[in-house]
């Protein structure tokens, strides 16, 4: 079968075995595939170290055989989403204080999920999420990106700031901002979408922000202080501004990786002390978030913007594309066969 590898930092399509169901996987044939800003973070070694074997964790497809313990989970035949953002995606333990405690994404047994890029993939079956009919192949990008974003909104609850608050999503019109706009406005948040660039924040707005901001803007300032900024940009930069905006008392929830070569993100303890800020870090979700994500999306009230698609042959185009910031929202690969 055909599945995308990097050599020199670059996607290849090669020719690899099938994967085989173990006892408690399902080998899934993969419908569609959504590129992530991650996979080409890994592709390009921009976290350090360099990929091997597959690429890709976001995915939606078909169940084709099940190892021998897995139809308790699922049956062949049944249309499903996998991916969790490649921590916890492929398997946790169950039985770890992270796992009881509702974190199996921190199990220190969990397996990342990767190889969506390819025709098909075995994934460990109790991380398979039935998908209605209702909820397109183009959406495979919740898998992660929504999953991400739903993550980090149900953060905001655990830290106790409840819809009504003002928060700032930063990197608003990106893969995963999108979701996060869309979400916290129909959660009841007033939404102030940062990006960079009228059309970006023309989308940000058509998603439901209340009100949007040009992070290179002068303006900026004026926004006054927020309850919360979520930072989903893939840049340093991103975390400054989300730091900018809070109020005293904020809270900064980062959820965007920058490469390693950004830098130090540098803090005061003088000026935590001062605002009395706290700061935390938002990844990906869980299993049961993405069973809610999945209603929510079969309700209407979430939905991908697919920005472009192509065959897997496209992959490393589309990773220069995403690179250059050439198109809104995600893409999907909606067709692994060529
Ligand atoms: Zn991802
Ligand atoms: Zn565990």
């Amino acid at each position: 079968m055909k599945a995308a590898r990097v050599a020199e930092r670059r996607v290849v399509i090669q020719e690899v075995a099938e994967p085989v169901a173990e006892a408690d996987h399902a080998v899934v044939r993969v419908v569609s595939a959504g590129v992530c800003h991650s996979d080409l973070h890994l592709a390009r070694g921009d976290w350090g170290g360099q990929a091997s074997g597959g690429l890709g964790h976001e995915g939606i497809g078909v169940v084709e055989s099940l190892g021998a313990d897995a139809d308790r989970y699922v049956q062949e035949g049944d249309r499903v989403i996998f991916g969790l953002g490649g921590m916890g995606g492929a398997y946790w333990c169950g039985s770890c204080e992270q796992c009881l405690g509702g974190e199996p994404q921190f199990c220190a047994q969990g397996r990342a999920l990767l190889g969506t890029f390819a025709e098909r993939i075995a994934v460990w079956a109790p991380a398979l999420t039935a998908l209605p009919a209702s909820v397109s192949d183009l959406e495979a990008p919740l898998a992660c990106g929504g999953l991400t974003a739903y993550g980090a909104i149900k953060k905001l609850f655990k830290a106790g700031i409840f819809p009504g608050s003002r928060i700032a999503i930063v990197g608003a019109a990106g893969g995963l901002g999108h979701y996060a706009v869309q979400l916290a406005a129909s959660f009841g948040y007033r939404v102030i979408a940062v990006d960079i660039g009228a059309e970006r924040l023309e989308f940000a707005r058509s998603l439901g922000a209340d009100l949007v901001v040009d992070a290179t803007d002068d303006t900026l300032g004026d926004v006054g202080g927020v309850a919360a900024s979520l930072v989903f940009s893939a840049g340093l930069s991103g975390f400054r501004t989300g730091l900018s905006l809070l109020r005293r008392g904020g809270h900064l929830l980062g959820v965007g990786l920058p490469p390693t070569s950004d830098g130090m993100l540098e803090l005061s303890p003088f000026e935590l002390f001062a605002r009395n800020l706290t700061i935390s870090y938002s990844a990906v979700g869980t299993v049961q978030d993405m069973r809610e994500l999945v209603e929510l999306a079969a309700d209407g009230k979430v939905h991908t913007h697919v920005g472009r698609t192509g065959p897997l042959s496209d992959l490393e185009h589309i990773f220069e594309e995403l690179e250059a910031r050439k198109y809104v929202g995600r893409a999907v690969i909606t067709d692994v066969t060529r």
